[in-house]
């Protein structure tokens, strides 16, 4: 049981010699009723008070503290924990319930038959991490000791089975006695549940890193902040693009950016991402030693907690061999403009359009003139070879214009352009006339030019109306070329509707 010691303290001391100047001073200021001598015993009487009445106060405020003390070791005692109180760390001075239940034993007698004291049990328990051992080999009593509070982890197996404690010993002093109280609450579940928790956690993450692995080497990722700056790459872009992370890391995107990739795209690309839409389609990419790659893209803004944009991740399906085969079932292979597969699905295309933005549009025939001749005399290589020529004569003079340019079959090839008004029409179309007869690639058989020509009909169509259909457009464009011809060739004649 643990005994209380009352004894004056200097603030009591203090309050005591105060009091009694005060009464003294009261005594001395009626000097002249008292005599001396009943001054004198005013003034003992006056001292034994105040010593009495401080001793008191100090008793009442001592057990005051006590008390609390014990309600606080009282609810303590009561919980589930197994509590101790050790005198000086190591006698064990009173145990909970719970800590003999626990550990066995029926009353504290019984405890001191087999232990002279907490720490030669705590260190006869066959358990090594029990044994609180800090940094400086000290075991845990002189740790109790020196520290006034401290909190740590140890087990002790029970019956076969391994119980986790979470130990806090605390002191406390009860007057001048010094007392170590160590909870030792079991988290054995909590402590199971986090082993279980964090065994799931290294699974999980061991997955995760493994489909992460996966996708990084096999699908074209790259992220970028909200200027554009490269953030990231995969490993397949790196592959794919033959670019090396350092060149791509920090550098703007249209890095990658192929020059044949309409501007219109970019600025459709950023409008829908910077809404936080995702964007859908199709880009031609540049590979850092020359050539392309086609992907398939979807890009997605990346958001932070409070939901602002805060950059973009582009993941990309590799479609090269697709677009290959596409370009290739509508491009003529002598001369690598459009066939004319691709320009029955074009011309659809582009009155449709036409129609339904109230644009001109203007379908122009070309014809080689006297070109059977040229065979004739020049053979047949030469003649696909002035093919290939007035071709790329005629690709050149589109690029700074809006259309397109097909070969139709044999030696004649088409235009679509738009949507250019009827004298610019004329005039870009003469313009190309004069380009092929300036090529003068000879050809002596060619009426009297001497030179390689080509015969134009423009089909100009002002207004496409709902009822105008491309086979109409073509006729025109036909009975205009036929004129050129009939009009001595090496010439233009154009046809509105
Ligand atoms: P015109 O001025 O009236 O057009 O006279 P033309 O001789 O050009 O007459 P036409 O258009 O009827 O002749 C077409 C010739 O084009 C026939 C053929 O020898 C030649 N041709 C058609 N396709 C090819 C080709 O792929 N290669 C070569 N070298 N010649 C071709
Ligand atoms: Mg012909
Ligand atoms: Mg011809």
């Amino acid at each position: 049981m643990i005994k209380v010691k009352h004894k004056i303290t200097i603030d009591l001391l203090l309050f005591c010699i105060g009091v009694y100047l005060t009464i003294a001073g009261l005594i001395l200021s009626f000097g002249e009723i008292l005599t001396q001598k009943e001054t004198i015993w005013a003034s003992i009487f006056a001292l034994l008070f105040c010593m009495v009445f401080s001793i008191g106060i100090n008793i009442w405020r001592k057990n005051k503290i006590l008390d609390l003390q014990y309600k606080y070791l009282d609810t303590l005692f009561n919980s589930l924990d197994q509590i101790v109180i050790a005198t000086q760390g190591t006698y064990l001075s009173n145990a909970n319930q719970s800590f003999f239940d626990f550990l066995g034993f029926k009353t504290m007698e019984e405890f001191h038959n087999k232990h002279s004291c907490i720490c030669e049990f705590l260190e006869k328990i066959d358990e090594e991490d029990y044994i609180y051992q800090d940094k400086g080999g000290q075991n845990w009593v002189k740790t109790i000791l020196e520290n006034k509070h401290i909190h740590y982890k140890g087990s002790i197996i029970r019956n076969g089975k391994k119980h986790i404690f979470s130990i806090r010993a605390t002191h406390m002093n009860f007057d001048e006695f010094e007392r170590s109280i160590v909870i030792f609450s079991d988290i054995t579940e909590i402590a199971e549940h986090n082993q279980l928790l964090e065994t799931k956690i290294r699974e999980r993450t061991r997955d995760l890193n493994r489909y992460v692995n996966l996708v990084d080497e096999n699908i074209i990722i790259s992220s970028a902040d909200l200027t554009g700056r490269i953030t990231y790459v995969s490993e397949a872009f790196i592959r794919r693009s033959k670019y090396s992370r350092e060149e791509l890391i920090g550098k703007n995107h249209n890095i990658i950016r192929h020059p044949d990739t309409p501007g219109k795209v970019y600025e459709e690309l950023w409008t829908t991402i910077q809404k936080g839409e995702v964007w859908r389609g199709e880009l031609k990419n540049k590979i850092v030693s020359g050539g392309y790659f086609w992907t398939e893209n979807n890009i997605y803004p990346n958001f932070d907690l409070n939901g602002n944009v805060i950059g973009y991740t582009a993941i990309r399906r590799d479609i090269t061999d697709r677009k290959i085969v596409e370009e290739l079932s509508i491009t003529d292979a002598l001369t690598s403009l459009y066939n004319r597969r691709h320009f029955n699905h074009m011309i659809e295309v582009e009155l449709q359009r036409a129609k339904s933005d109230n644009l001109h549009l203007a379908f122009v025939v070309m014809d080689i003139d006297n070109f059977k001749k040229y065979n004739d005399n020049y053979g047949h290589q030469m003649g696909d070879s002035v093919l290939k020529s007035v071709a790329k004569i005629f690709q050149s003079s589109l690029s700074c214009n809006r259309g397109y340019a097909f070969r139709l079959g044999g030696e004649e090839f088409g235009l679509i352009l738009s949507p250019l008004n009827q004298q610019n029409s004329l005039d870009f179309v003469q313009h190309i006339c004069n380009e092929i007869y300036k090529a003068g690639i000879e050809h002596k058989f060619n009426n009297d030019f001497g030179v390689v020509t080509a015969s134009f009909g423009i089909c100009y169509v002002e207004e496409v109306n709902s009822n105008l259909i491309s086979d109409e457009l073509y006729k025109l464009a036909d009975e205009s070329l036929y004129e050129a011809k009939h009009n001595g060739r090496n010439r233009v004649e154009l046809k509105i509707v």
